[in-house]
């Protein structure tokens, strides 16, 4: 018996991986190695976690061990980059491996479920749909903040199975009275229901039984946790464990943390019992940096957070683990995006793209892996409220504009990861080559297709622009 058939832990399983290498043997065009594999991909999303609030980064109140796991048996990627320092645009990059800009989607829709023209346009293709394609089972569980209308539901999107809700963040506690976006009854596909536990608790009971459910195909789970966006909300087992901190607005946000990463925890439980940690690829990172003027986060020793291009709105906490494949306590420091999900999982796939897609982002498992030495990247770029702000990186540099008045300023990221030190006079010619790189990508772009809705007004710190 092959190695590979040694580690089959279900007779299910082993019948999969055994039709496939017959495929492999009969000569098609399936890479055998690929075949048999046929990994699944987990993509596990937190929402506004600060770059210092988990483990492997420093944080010292909150203890993450599930999350930091994944990087004790992974790979942490020290730049790893979301398309966007807010909710919505940073998703629609992620479903779709390309620029969100360059389909319009740069701001967050509002909670408008008459309106099909606020979401992510239809006529982009999805990585689900692309991986429902080649065969996999696609799930996602959670926060879809991609449109509310019929037409953006996630069943509609390529996903096969949804549980979660449509708007842009929802109250954790059952029975908690709020606006009509974060109180809709929670979906189970298309049909209503009721939450009745602790929000995080309810999204990671139904990412493991999906996974138990699926556990014998190949499949893509998409589990986009709200937490730890606002409302901070906890229930009591979990900010029992902080009763050492002081501050009330610190203690159920590490409280909410905490919970997240008990469900992460879970998840890795859920796989590991079913046999099937070799075969899963797991992502896990946030969809911007911490709102650090609205939650006692923290994205040290980043500077700023949601919401701005300084590294703390885009520059997450970012982890990758491959079992068997990838290796283990292992650090890249290449910039990574958020992009590059989609070809990866794509390539895990075997998956054919439709013709003419043209993804921004690229499969990291070679990179990640150590096998191919050049970055995965060799720009990267971001652009907010359609190039009031934007930031382009390079290399060593960065290149940024904060708004419509500002002067872009020049940063060292290597030396000089709290971005202090304004190069723009000293390295005029590196800014001018950044600058040229900018308005070359900039110029494929569109204008945004809907604006994001005005905040409610009421009294609360000054928001950095685009923040929800
Ligand atoms: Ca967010």
């Amino acid at each position: 018996m092959n190695p590979t058939m040694r580690k089959c832990r279900t007779t299910a399983r082993c019948a999969t991986r055994l039709a496939a290498a017959c495929v492999a043997w009969a000569g098609l065009t399936v890479d055998a190695t690929a075949a048999a594999r046929r990994p699944n991909v987990v993509v596990i999303l937190a929402d506004d976690l600060g770059y210092a609030d988990v483990g492997f980064n420093g944080c010292k109140d909150i203890p993450t061990p599930h999350i930091d796991s994944l990087a004790t048996h992974g790979v942490r990627c020290t730049s790893g980059y979301v398309s966007h320092p807010f909710c919505s645009p940073t998703r629609a990059g992620l479903m779709t491996g390309r620029y969100q800009q360059r389909f319009g989607h740069e701001n967050n829709p509002a909670w408008l479920p008459e309106d099909t023209k606020v979401g992510l346009p239809v006529n982009q293709t999805t990585v689900a749909d692309v991986m429902k394609s080649a065969g996999y089972i696609t799930g996602a569980i959670g926060k879809w903040h991609l449109g509310a209308a019929p037409c953006f539901h996630p069943n509609e999107r390529g996903f096969m199975e949804y549980f979660g809700f449509l708007g842009g963040g929802h109250m954790y506690l059952p029975g908690t009275k709020g606006g009509v976006e974060y109180t809709v009854s929670l979906l189970r596909n298309k049909e209503p229901l009721e939450l009745k536990e602790y929000m995080t608790d309810v999204l990671t009971q139904e990412a493991v039984a999906f996974i138990g459910r699926h556990k014998a195909e190949p499949f893509y789970l998409y589990l986009a946790y709200n937490a730890v966006h606002t409302p901070l909300q906890a229930p009591e087992k979990y900010l029992s464990r902080f009763a050492g901190i002081a501050d009330e607005k610190r203690r159920t946000y590490a409280a909410m943390t905490s919970a997240m990463d008990d469900g992460v925890g879970r998840v890795l439980a859920a796989l590991r019992d079913h046999g099937l940690e070799h075969d899963t690829l797991i992502f896990f990172f946030s969809d911007n940096g911490g709102p650090i003027t609205v939650v006692p986060c923290s994205n040290a020793p980043l500077r700023g957070g949601k919401g701005q291009v300084f590294e703390g709105g885009i520059r997450e906490p970012f982890v990758v683990q491959w079992r068997g494949r990838l290796p283990e306590k292992a650090v890249y420091d290449e910039p990574v995006i958020s992009l590059d999900v989609f070809p990866t999982a794509a390539a895990l796939a075997g998956a054919k793209l439709p013709d003419g897609l043209k993804l921004d982002g690229v499969n990291i498992v070679p990179h990640l892996a150590g096998e191919v030495k050049t970055p995965p990247h060799e720009r990267l770029f971001w652009r907010m409220g359609g190039g009031v702000s934007w930031a382009v990186r390079e290399g060593r540099y960065k290149l940024l504009k904060l708004n419509k008045a500002a002067s872009p300023q020049l940063f060292d990221l290597n030396n000089d990861i709290g971005e202090t030190k304004d190069l723009i006079g000293e390295k005029p010619d590196v800014a001018a080559r950044l600058q040229r790189a900018f308005d070359a990508w900039n110029a494929e772009l569109i204008p945004p297709l809907f604006e994001s809705p005005k905040p409610a007004p009421k009294k609360k710190p000054k928001q950095p622009v685009g923040e929800e």
